[in-house]
């Protein structure tokens, strides 16, 4: 359920209206309402042409691939996408796709075509295509480039939902935090359709956009938040949002600048039911955090102390936002001293969250005075000796402190650094585990959503560029 920062990218308007003008709902009910046809390439018909039409949304599975099989639970048929011919029919059984020469071959026949289509062969029933052993729903496109092919997935945006959805949340905690996690997701497919658009598809698979498992990560609680949700999104002044979201927020939720650098009016930094939640403790040698300050460029030697106020969630610091997650870490070394964001923090030493602090804490032997008498000594009434035992692998208790803002190493060599802290993620937008103890108080989805998106309002899809 990791949610890795995402890059701020905006989708070109025009982009959206080339390519989703057959979406727009005409009818007074706006939300999407109908499955459509899809037939090639980013077009859409809807074959009954009635009322509103579900977008379908294109999912980059594979990439350079230059063979696979794909079977399907019933019989469908492959087309030529430029030419809209049917190449072939396959009953059942799985058909072989590879690239060779200048193009693709099907079941050991060279095609003329470079993108094709393989879909259900029955009118008004879709497939679910195996494909590597992972099933999944809509229609396959095959698109071949300079001695590979791509396989996308083409499906109606609340199918894609059904496979998402239990990947970022588990299907068994409650209906409203699933229900909160369905709107989420679909307001960030139908935002960022077209993010990988260079490459001839909208989404990919990975927590870059979001995890998509197809058909077989789907489970009934899951598909159930969706179809209760089918249609909903979040906008804020009639525009679809970045819905950003994240494991944990350990206490407190962030202001998009603050991770991104670029201020969202909805993107704020609120306050969560439960505080000090998901903690972690990550702990390096010194010569470690020597060792990984040196390998990102900061070369000041021997480090001497570390530079951060304390950890108070929900306060602000020279060195931390208003939620208390870190801004800048200092370090002061023998050459010089560095500083460092909250950020490359997070990346250059692998910590779950940026709300954290700093303790250190060595290993010095401590050695306690023991008194050894043997049996002979007490047969002869010898008064035995005193002697030094080292105990191993104790913590200095003095060491371990993280009340003052400078922490001063002690210079043994056997020092650790420990970072400790709360939460999972970059921390903006809605906590999935937040949204969970707010479902679990009894919160309704749309109230989830609006407390993690500031200003924001739970509406009926509208496809309103045209
Ligand atoms: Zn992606």
């Amino acid at each position: 359920m990791r949610k890795p920062v995402y890059a701020m990218v905006m989708i070109p308007l025009c982009f959206f209206l080339l390519n989703h003008a057959a979406f727009a709902a005409p009818a007074k009910n706006n939300a999407y309402g109908k499955k459509l046809t899809v037939t090639s390439n980013k077009s859409t018909i809807d074959s009954t042409n009635q009322g509103p039409v579900e977008p379908t949304i294109r999912v980059g599975l594979l990439k350079g691939r230059k063979a696979v099989s794909i079977g399907a639970d019933m019989a469908f048929v492959v087309r030529d996408i430029n030419s809209g011919m049917g190449l072939r029919k396959v009953d059942n059984g799985k058909l072989e796709i590879i690239s060779k020469g200048g193009g693709l071959h099907i079941g050991g026949k060279a095609i003329a075509g470079k993108r094709i289509l393989l879909k259900s062969a029955n009118r008004g029933r879709s497939a679910i295509f195996d494909i590597d052993g992972n099933k999944y729903r809509g229609e396959i496109e095959i698109a071949w480039k300079n001695g590979s092919f791509s396989i996308i997935n083409i499906i109606p945006v609340d199918e894609y939902l059904m496979g998402v959805v239990p990947q970022e949340m588990s299907p068994s905690w409650p209906i409203e935090a699933l229900k909160a996690q369905a709107v989420a997701a679909r307001t960030f497919a139908l935002k960022n359709r077209g993010r990988h658009d260079a490459e001839g598809f909208d989404v990919c698979t990975s927590t870059h956009c979001q995890a998509y498992a197809g058909e077989s990560a789907e489970s009934s609680r899951s598909d159930e938040a969706v179809r209760l949700t089918r249609g909903k999104v979040i906008t804020y002044n009639g525009e679809l949002i970045e819905s950003m979201f994240h494991t944990d927020s350990g206490g407190m939720t962030e202001n998009s600048e603050n991770v991104w650098g670029s201020k969202l009016p909805y993107l704020r930094s609120v306050k969560e039911l439960k505080e000090k939640t998901m903690p972690w403790q990550q702990k390096y040698a010194l010569k470690e955090v020597q060792a990984r300050l040196l390998r990102n460029g900061h070369d000041i030697g021997r480090i001497r102390s570390i530079e951060l106020s304390p950890l108070t969630i929900g306060m602000k610091s020279s060195d931390r936002t208003q939620s208390g997650r870190v801004s800048v870490v200092r370090f002061h070394g023998e050459r010089g001293t560095v500083a460092i964001s909250g950020e490359n923090m997070r990346s250059i030493f692998g910590l779950k969250s940026t709300l954290f602090d700093i303790k250190l804490e060595t290993f010095r032997t401590p050695r306690v005075k023991v008194h050894i008498s043997t049996p002979d000594d007490r047969r002869s009434r010898k008064p035995g000796r005193d002697s030094a035992i080292g105990l191993e692998g104790l913590p200095n208790a003095e060491e371990t402190q993280a009340d003052s803002r400078l922490r001063q190493l002690s210079g043994e060599d056997d020092e650790n650094i420990v970072f400790f802290g709360y939460g999972w993620g970059h921390g903006l937008g809605m906590s999935q585990h937040g949204a969970k103890a707010y479902a679990d108080s009894g919160m309704k989805y749309d109230h989830i959503l609006s407390h993690y998106y500031t200003g924001t309002v739970v509406g009926k899809y509208k496809d309103n560029k045209k």
